[in-house]
């Protein structure tokens, strides 16, 4: 009796064993094909990508979003000492798709709100460094307010034919940083989904702003964005599928945190940036980034 009951018990600790293992098994093996998806495809490793956000330069006192042109120069020489290659938005949407390689230490770097400061201080520092940039305007800035005021660099906004001429440059892209939603004082945050808001009535606001500042810079500058800026970051994951759909293929983000970039397309959606203060030394400030730390900024 106490030998069977111990052979049951035998055979029935065996048997949860094998379930045990079993199981574990399947873990060990579904974790590993999901880990070696997204970490890579084709046997290549991720890339780590610091982004670096930029708004305004001119010869100032630097603000948290305000960085004088010998900060930027400052910046770009660091990288260029330190063995960074700037890449642009296409080049890493190539390499997504299997196409081409990154550099070895890729930088991206980006500009929100199309201050005319970019075209008139910063390309000539990107020139000189040989780098390129991407600059995300608001279309309402420039249908409203650069063709007052086209031309000073403390408070102009870029007019279409700047843009038009940052693009000729060779060294620039240009994202859409919404056409009307780049506020924070209403009911929608940026063009986030407002509270009580359907998903409806979120995807058809989000895609007609968008479409409005997409068509324009069709019509004036015969160029297509394919980056998109989220207006202080703030985001909804309903918009991705309308982003998507538009034909977007990255989005930037505030967060500060290292991104790594695979062949997996969808690694583009929420490129997190370090906002690059005007208030930090170029050796804090590049400290800070690579360190990757990892509070969230806010962004303008
Ligand atoms: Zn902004």
């Amino acid at each position: 009796m106490y030998a069977c009951c111990n052979i049951k018990k035998f055979l029935k600790l065996l048997v949860i064993d094998a379930v045990v293992i079993g199981l574990s098994f399947l873990v060990f093996t579904i974790g590993k094909t999901v880990s070696g998806s997204s970490a890579s495809s084709g046997g290549d490793k991720a890339v780590p990508l610091p982004v670096i956000m930029y708004h305004s330069v001119y010869d100032t006192s630097p603000t948290e979003y305000i960085i004088t042109p010998s900060q930027l120069d400052s910046d770009l020489a660091w990288l260029s000492e330190n063995g960074f290659t700037s890449v642009s938005a296409e080049e890493l949407v190539q390499y997504v798709h299997g196409k081409g390689e990154l550099p070895e230490k890729p930088v991206l770097i980006t500009f929100d709100d199309g201050h005319y400061n970019n075209l008139s201080e910063a390309l000539p520092i990107f020139e000189k460094y040989d780098m390129c940039f991407i600059v995300s305007v608001v279309g309402k800035y420039t249908d409203s307010l650069a063709a007052a005021d086209p031309h000073n660099s403390s408070y102009s906004y870029l007019t279409w034919n700047d843009i038009s001429e940052l693009i000729s440059s060779g060294r620039v892209e240009i994202g859409n940083h919404t056409y009307d939603m780049h506020s924070l004082s209403g009911a929608r945050k940026g063009c986030s989904r407002m509270e009580g808001e359907s998903e409806e009535q979120y995807r058809s606001a989000l895609s007609d702003d968008t479409s409005l500042l997409q068509n324009d810079i069709r019509a004036a500058c015969g160029y297509v964005p394919f980056v998109f800026a989220y207006p202080y970051g703030k985001i909804s994951p309903e918009s991705i599928p309308v982003l998507r759909d538009m034909g977007f293929m990255m989005t930037l983000t505030c967060y500060e945190r290292m991104n790594y970039i695979t062949r997996d397309p969808d690694c583009l959606f929420n490129i997190d940036r370090f906002n690059r203060s005007g208030l930090l030394s170029t050796n804090d400030f590049m400290s800070v980034m690579l360190n990757e730390q990892k509070n969230k900024a806010e962004c303008t």
